[in-house]
């Protein structure tokens, strides 16, 4: 990926992610302990502090370097988890990836997920976001950056019928119905701003 494509890419990401932090912390409040929003703007932030470097890098390197940055500044369970999601990414993705390898390389992410999450789809997650949309990726077809887009937003709206299993939310029992996970809503608006460069 060119320079400034993955400068834009960064940016996109870690944008609507400060954009959106009172939206993922009013979230957090309902069901969990209210810093979804603010764990999630700290670690944009210390991302974009990083930028040059990162939009210097092949892009594997940025993705390791990015899930570094989030393991280490972002508290709660959210950084781990979207830290793990980055690194496997670097890990796994090739240089100038096809999208067949770039939809290996999102499954093997969203495993790592689960494995360290001790977690799986099904239990009011971001998982609940990024397995569909790791599905919509795998299945290929036209129009599939639209698809994906789609795909990742009903994911969100899905959960909020669903019962917590995983995470803080889970101590809310049948109290954590009716409410939209916070970290299906971040991987949503983070799929999105990918999508939306993806499409330029
Ligand atoms: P914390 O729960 O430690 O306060 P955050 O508020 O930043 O951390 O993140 C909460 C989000 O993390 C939840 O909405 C959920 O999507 C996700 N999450 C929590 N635990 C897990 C887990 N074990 N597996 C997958 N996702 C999880
Ligand atoms: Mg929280």
């Amino acid at each position: 990926m060119e320079s400034s494509a993955q400068r834009r890419l960064i940016e996109e990401v870690a944008n609507v992610v400060i954009s959106h932090a009172d939206e993922l912390t009013t979230l957090d409040q309902a069901i969990g302990d209210g810093d979804h929003g603010l764990n999630m703007k700290r670690g944009a932030l210390a991302i974009l502090e990083r930028l040059d470097d990162l939009a210097a890098k092949p892009l594997p390197d940025a993705l390791t370097a990015a899930g570094q940055t989030l393991v280490m500044k972002v508290g709660g369970a959210s950084g781990p988890l979207y830290g793990t999601l980055l690194m496997t990414l670097g890990k796994d993705l090739p240089m100038a990836p096809s999208r067949d390898e770039l939809a290996r390389a999102v499954g093997l992410a969203v495993a790592a997920v689960k494995k360290i999450g001790r977690s799986d789809v099904g239990q009011k997650t971001m998982l609940d976001v990024l397995g569909p949309v790791h599905e919509e990726l795998a299945s290929g077809g036209s129009g599939l950056v639209d698809r994906v887009r789609q795909r990742g937003a009903a994911a969100a709206d899905a959960t909020v019928p669903m019962k917590a299993i995983k995470g803080r939310a889970s101590f809310l029992g049948d109290r954590s119905i009716g409410h939209m996970d916070p970290g299906a809503r971040s991987a949503s608006l983070m799929i999105a701003a990918v999508c939306t460069v993806m499409e330029d």
